[in-house]
């Protein structure tokens, strides 16, 4: 989709091939040229379907905009792309930093009733 991220990294991963929309992952992209370096992706787009599947938001939630995408990073890393993230209007903002699987969560949703933004929480 962009010159860092292959589609199959990004589509949905129930085999319904769905893929985030084009302008929220050149706002990723510019992201990822701004951080400088590579980006491990571990969900991006989810159909209504497969999101009830992984996440507790059931059929709706950030994933299944097309508009939000996990990256698996720790630590020192993890603060760096936080606070460019930040600066590039990411509205929402998901921190897993506990244990094992620690990622951050971006997407870039306006403020709306039940989905409150700018905002960010942990898991
Ligand atoms: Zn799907």
């Amino acid at each position: 989709m962009t010159p860092h991220f292959s589609d199959g990294e990004l589509m949905c991963k129930c085999g319904c091939e769905l893929l985030p929309e084009q302008d929220f992952m050149d706002k990723i992209e510019a992201l990822r040229v701004a951080y400088g370096r590579s980006m491990t992706v571990t969900s991006a787009a989810r159909c209504p379907e497969y999101n009830a599947k992984v996440s507790g938001t059931g059929r709706t939630g950030p994933h299944t905009t097309g508009r939000a995408i996990d990256i698996a990073i720790d630590r020192k890393a993890a603060w760096e792309l936080l606070s460019l993230a930040v600066q590039f209007g990411f509205t929402g903002i998901g921190v897993q930093q506990k244990g094992g699987g620690r990622f951050l969560h971006f997407d870039d949703l306006p403020n709306a009733p039940g989905q409150p933004r700018p905002t960010i929480w942990s898991y």
